[in-house]
């Protein structure tokens, strides 16, 4: 308080029974918070627990809980609604999506880290300024968003590593629109599903490993992605109905066209999930051959049968020739780097790796070695990021500021681990 702090938090075991009444003429003219954490589980009576921290007689109170799942975030979100001056934190390992959906749903306040986060989930100040850039004007608030601003959200488990929300935000702050986009870690599809109504959420991506598992839940979906069998983008219609595309089919194209004739081409897939579908669909259609291994024979089999192609077994790679090899999986990603491929393995004019983070997978490292062309993931994700934008928004994506954000953001880590 001396030192000019505005409020003070008090946790409700230091404020005893009635002595918040003290505490709260010592600290004036600082107003005081009184807050209860649960770092094990919701707590099941939050009005009983309320009621509680009133009787300590501070300015406001705060209920900081873990939430185990979206459907708890939920409740609680629900209920912080109902009661005047109370702020809610749902803690927990669900993204950073939850806590910046409170101070959406009207939360007045949210704790940033300046250095190691100090509770489960708790955003850094530089993630709440330089990706999410809460301190912007969203809409006609003078900051901070609101019970206006359209939320969309990325899922996947794990969903820590994408760098598709400092993307698409840096694209809403260009575009000055009242509109914020958000990680969700979904382990449960079925979880976050039954959330998408009451988060009010307008659109979202699908990552790893949701994208086949998506189409199950969705109403209708662009024949070309039901085709393919894997969504990785959503849209949230009128009346809720949720509508399914595939931007990964347009986005691996326009990476590798480029730099490959595709007509006639021989392309090897490594990896047979989501992604692989949509790239074997892509090459198939382009007229490459396309040649796919998984260490799940049998899904290699199947996508082959879907997109016209044919399984490999392992111990012809490294004997085939390939124009372009292009891996599929997410071995190589940051942080646990490795490599799909033995070098042996490798015999093509191209490597391309689907993995943007890092820009330089091991297998790229590997294909440069040996004297192959090589192709980072970055103009694929870059692609395939305006693809779900421009279905968004109804609007042209600003690229360039899109490609500034996620190039800028992958040197600056180059940099931090050379
Ligand atoms: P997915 O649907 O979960 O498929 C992953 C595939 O990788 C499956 O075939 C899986 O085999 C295989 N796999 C996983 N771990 C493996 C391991 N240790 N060894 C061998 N194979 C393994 O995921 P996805 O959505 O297709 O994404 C795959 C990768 O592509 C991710 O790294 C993702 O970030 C990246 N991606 C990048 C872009 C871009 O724009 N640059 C776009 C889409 C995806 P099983 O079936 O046996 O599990």
């Amino acid at each position: 308080m001396r030192a000019g702090c505005r409020w003070c938090d008090v946790a409700l075991e230091s404020s005893g029974a009635g002595g918040g009444r003290r505490l709260r003429e010592r600290l004036r003219p600082a107003r005081l918070l009184i807050s209860a954490h649960d770092f094990g589980a919701l707590p099941k009576n939050l009005a009983a627990l309320v009621k509680t921290l009133r009787r300590c007689g501070g300015h406001a109170v705060k209920i900081a809980a873990n939430c185990r799942s979206l459907a708890e975030v939920r409740r609680l979100l629900q209920f912080a609604k109902k009661e005047r001056g109370l702020a809610v934190v749902p803690m927990g390992e669900n993204g950073d999506g939850p806590r910046i959906v409170a101070l959406r749903e009207g939360s007045a306040l949210a704790y940033a880290s300046l250095g190691d986060a100090v509770a489960p989930g708790q955003l850094s100040l530089r993630a709440m300024h330089g990706v999410y850039k809460l301190n912007r004007r969203f809409g006609a608030s003078a900051s901070g968003p609101t019970g206006k601003t359209r939320l969309y959200a990325v899922i996947g488990d794990p969903v820590g590593h994408s760098l598709s929300p400092l993307m698409h935000n840096a694209a809403f702050a260009a575009a000055g629109m009242d509109a914020l986009y958000v990680p969700f870690r979904v382990r449960s599809l079925a979880d976050f599903m039954g959330v998408v109504r009451d988060f009010r959420i307008s659109g979202f991506s699908v990552t790893i490993p949701h994208k086949e598992t998506i189409l199950g839940y969705l109403d209708e979906c662009e024949p070309l992605a039901a085709e393919i069998g894997a969504v990785n983008t959503v849209q949230v219609r009128a009346g809720g109905r949720l509508y399914g595309y595939n931007t990964d089919y347009a986005g691996v194209l326009k990476a590798l066209e480029k730099r490959v004739s595709l007509a006639g081409s021989r392309v090897l897939l490594i990896g047979a999930g989501g992604a692989a579908r949509a790239a074997a669909f892509a090459l198939a259609r382009r007229g490459a051959s396309v040649f796919i291994w998984s260490r799940r024979m049998e899904r290699a089999r199947a996508l082959a049968r879907a997109a016209g192609g044919q399984a490999v077994a392992r111990g012809r790679l490294g004997r085939d020739a390939f124009d372009a090899v292009v891996n599929c999986t997410p071995v190589g990603m940051h942080p646990g780097g490795g490599s799909p491929l033995k070098a042996e393995e490798l015999r093509a004019g191209l490597v391309m790796d689907l993995i943007y983070r890092p820009r330089k997978t091991e297998l790229l490292k590997m294909a440069e070695r040996r004297g192959m062309a090589t192709v980072s993931g970055v103009e694929m994700f870059l692609a395939q990021g305006a693809a779900q934008w421009e279905i968004w928004t109804g609007k042209r994506a600003p690229e360039p500021v899109m490609r500034k954000a996620v190039v800028g953001a992958l040197k600056a880590e180059e940099g931090a681990s050379a």
